[in-house]
Formats: C-alpha cells, structure tokens, sequence
C-alpha cells in the first residue's frame, strides 16, 4: 500500500548523539515536547535495551501511516569529516538525518536567537532589565545566524526530498525554514506546527525582525497552532503588521493563500494507561501509598523553566497552609523540577530563587522539592497516587503534564488545578480547575476545593478530562495535520 513519505525537520532529533571514539557513536532517545508528543517517546534513564525496544517502537508506529524520516540537529559539535561520516551512517539505521551545526551558529542560533529572543517573547516575558540593551544590541548578529542555520537546515531537506514527499517544519526554531523551501522549489509541500503560544500581535510588533518571520512562515502551505487563540493572533499580526488580508480559512497575499489553522496535540494515553499495569509501577505505587498514607499527595511536574510559574505555585501553597493549620501534616506538595537550559544565567536565578523559597516553605511546613528528571515507571506512579495536580504555567502553548496526570487517574479520579494562560486550559477546562496563576489567592483558595472536593463531583470531572485525553492522540494530532496539509496544497491547485 502507498505510505505518504514524511520529512519531519526540528531542531533536535529524536535521539541525541554520543561520541565514543573517532568514528564510533552511542545514540540516546533526547528530551523535548516535541518527541513526546509526535512519538509518545521521552527522556528517560532507561536501560539501554529498554531505549533499543522504544526507538524500534516509535519507528513502527510513524511507518504504519506514513514513512517518516527525521532531519535534525545531533545535540553535538562535529568538527571533523570522519566524526560526521561515522555519525550520519549511525543514524540512518534510525531514520535520521542530522544537521551539522558548528558551536558559534548554535551559541548565536539556538542559545541567543531562539532561547534569548523568541521563547521569553512568545510566552509574554519581558527581558531581565540589565540584559535587555545588551540583548537588543547582539539582535542583528543573532538573526542573522537564525537566517543562517534555517539555510543549512533546508539545504539538508533539499538533498533528501523526493517528488511527493510531505515536509513538516516543527516550532520556532525554524520559523525562516518554509521560505527558504520554496525558494528552492514552490512545489514542495511544506507545513509549519508551531508548539509554543503565538502571542498578541502587540507583543510580536516589538521583534526588529517581525516582517521577515512572519513573511518567511507564510511561504507555507499550512500553518498551524494548538489553539484557535494562537492562530487568531497570527493572523492579526499578518494583518496589522504586514497589512495582508485576513479571511477565515487564512491569510492571502496577491491570490496566494495560507491555511492557518488550530490542531490541539495530544499525548498517547493508552502508553500511560498501560504502564499503570506494569509490575514495577505498581511496586513503585504501593511504596508511594506507604510513605504517604497519612497525606494528600499534591504534584507538580515541569521543566525549571521561567513559564512554569513554580515560585508562584510554591508560594500559593505557603499562602493554603498558612490560612489553614488543621491541614499542616495532612498534605504533602511534591514538586518535580527538571533542570532545562542550565547554562542560561536567567535559568540559574530561577533554581536559586526556587531554592530559597522551598527552603524557607520546609523550615515550616515541610514540601519536597527534586531538581531532577524521573524515569517513565517512576513519573506514572507519581501520576497515579496523586489527589491534585498543580500545573500554574504563566503560558505554555500546551502543557502535556495535565494531560499525562489525567490519564492515570482512572482509578483515583483526583482533581487538575490548572493554568488558564496554558493551552490544554482550552482542552481541559471543563473538567480542571481554572486559576490565574498570578493570583495567589484564588490558587490557594482552589487548593482548598480541590482538596476537599466531593467524589461525586471528582468523578465528574475526572470522566470528561478523560473523555478528552484518551479521544485527542497525539497520533490522531499529526494525522489530522498531515492529511490537512495535502488537502490544502489539492485545493491550492484547483484554483489555479
Ligand atoms: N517529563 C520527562 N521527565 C521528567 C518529567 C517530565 O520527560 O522527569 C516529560 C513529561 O512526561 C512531558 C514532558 O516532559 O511529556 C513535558 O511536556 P510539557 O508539554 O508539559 O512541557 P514542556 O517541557 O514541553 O514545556
């Protein structure tokens, strides 16, 4: 039978590369929302037979629809010829195509350019004061190296492409990537996914590079969003800041027209449900349940990251425990803080701060904080003995966590306290509580609620989250977008 052929091009690839000697290779399954969410796969300490059995896993399951081929960066520097020879045989065997990019591009690139200017932009984050000149004077230099990197990626998707193929750029790496792809060849079907909020134009006027972005992703065929919100917003900023027309299937410029469209991602829920039935989640569940067995199991998982409002979650449940003394010994918050992007000095205050306020909240009242990652049996228990998840993003374009906690809860039926400014807010409103991170009070208050909430109306809520989570795949996701992608370039056609 035909299977669409499929280039999925990201930042990263799916597995990150370890050098062993000149030309020797271990490869390891790498971090990211994206991969957990395409390939329901993530980082995790696995044993190395354990990562061998996912990645032919993941393989199998993006080959039974489409024949997928993924072109990215390695995670390393490879300055030399045979390194890169060695390492681009050892990723073919899993479907990978790396993109070789020297330390200066990604330190201008992906330190500066996208983790400095784009991601505290697109989540509403203003720039710390003392770097923002500093910031605004390396903007020209770091662009250009974005410009640059977007060229050497479409250079690698170029020498791969066949007549046919689906290409499918992923998030704000590579926003500059459409364009340089049909600059190259205008027949190419090129669709975007955005994985971050896209914000107000307001917000997106100030970029000095706003035009060119924006310009460069609607050389797209489709463009598309988590929510309908994000979408709406980048519509607008084609509309006031390019003064393009805006019409509700999407932007057209002089006849040509960009679908722009909203496609909620999802998770693999079934892998969580079923991980819930594995001998050691369940020995991992009953360990829990024991040193545990006189408190509320309150969680937090998320990336140490400057959207995932942890200072203001944290200081939300001093504000919960302080108003009310009889539930001091009776509940228990557990926050997981991965480490992300450690050498950024932003990312380094924040586990400071965090740290200083954890330790003030423990000389109190007792909270357990890990500044680490945990292995996929470890992080499915957690999810299941849990009676309230915390997740108070200040904006996240999703937030799989919500989805992931609901997923394990069909035994426990406890209650999501979740962000209105994260996307799954969208997906998951119904069902969640919904708070304003920013107000201490009313996360406090909700903490209350949820902690004492009735069963009957837990299992209501439980039921509809559920509903949602197990019906929107992360698989149905890039289903839909793929098949909406050769729709559009078929409709494309016939108006011409
Ligand atoms: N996760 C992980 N290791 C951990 C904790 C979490 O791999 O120790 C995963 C988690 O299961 C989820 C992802 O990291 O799939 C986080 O995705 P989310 O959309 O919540 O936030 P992001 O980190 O992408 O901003």
């Amino acid at each position: 039978p035909f299977r669409q052929r499929l280039l999925v091009v990201a930042n990263r690839l799916p597995v990150s590369a370890v050098r062993r000697g000149k030309e020797s290779w271990s490869l390891e399954i790498s971090a990211g929302g994206l991969v957990s969410a395409l390939l329901d796969e993530h980082l995790q300490s696995f044993t190395n037979s354990f990562i061998k059995f996912k990645v032919d896993e993941l393989r199998a399951k993006c080959v039974k629809e489409f024949e997928a081929r993924w072109i990215g960066w390695a995670g390393v520097n490879v300055p030399d010829e045979a390194g890169q020879r060695a390492l681009t045989k050892a990723l073919a065997e899993k479907r990978c195509i790396p993109v070789f990019l020297d330390e200066e591009i990604v330190h201008q690139y992906y330190n500066g350019y996208c983790n400095n200017i784009l991601w505290p932009l697109f989540h509403y984050l203003g720039l710390p004061q003392e770097d923002r000149l500093a910031t605004t004077r390396s903007f020209q230099s770091q662009f250009a190296a974005y410009v640059k990197a977007n060229e050497m990626f479409a250079a690698v998707v170029n020498q791969h492409y066949q007549e046919g193929d689906v290409v499918w750029c992923h998030d704000y790496h590579l926003m500059f990537l459409p364009k340089c792809l049909k600059e190259h060849n205008s027949d190419m079907k090129v669709g975007w996914f955005l994985h971050t909020p896209f914000p107000s134009s307001e917000i997106h006027r100030t970029l000095p590079s706003r035009s060119k972005l924006l310009h460069a992703v609607l050389a797209a065929d489709l463009v598309g969003f988590h929510t309908y919100d994000y979408a709406r917003h980048f519509v607008s900023a084609c509309t006031r800041i390019l003064g393009l027309e805006g019409t509700p299937e999407g932007v057209e410029d002089q006849g040509r027209l960009t679908r722009v469209a909203a496609f909620p991602i999802g998770i693999d829920s079934d892998r969580f449900i079923r991980a819930l039935e594995f001998p050691l989640v369940r020995e991992h569940i009953r360990e829990l349940k024991e040193t545990f067995a006189d408190r509320k199991v309150m969680l937090g998982v998320d990336r140490l990251d400057m959207i995932k409002g942890i200072p203001q979650k944290i200081l939300a449940f001093e504000k919960f425990l302080e108003e009310n003394p009889t539930w001091h010994d009776k509940v228990v918050l557990l926050q997981i803080a991965v480490p992300t992007r450690t050498d950024v000095p932003e990312y380094q205050k924040l586990t400071s701060q965090v740290h200083e306020i954890v330790g003030r909240i423990n000389g109190r009242f007792g909270t357990l904080t890990a500044d680490r990652s945990l292995d996929f049996p470890a992080l499915c228990a957690l999810y299941a003995v849990t009676d309230v998840a915390l997740v108070t993003s200040l904006r996240d374009g999703m937030n799989l966590v919500s989805y992931e906690f609901v997923a394990c809860q069909d035994a426990k039926k406890g209650v999501l306290i979740l962000s209105e400014f994260a996307g799954a807010a969208q997906s998951l409103g119904a069902g969640a509580i919904l708070v304003n991170p920013w107000n201490i009070t009313e996360v406090a208050t909700s903490i209350g609620t949820a902690l004492n909430m009735s069963a009957e109306e837990r299992e209501k809520r439980h039921r509809l989250n559920f509903a949602h989570v197990t019906t929107h795949t992360a698989q149905e996701w890039a289903e839909t977008f793929v098949s909406e992608l050769n729709d559009t370039v078929v409709e494309a056609q016939q108006r011409t």
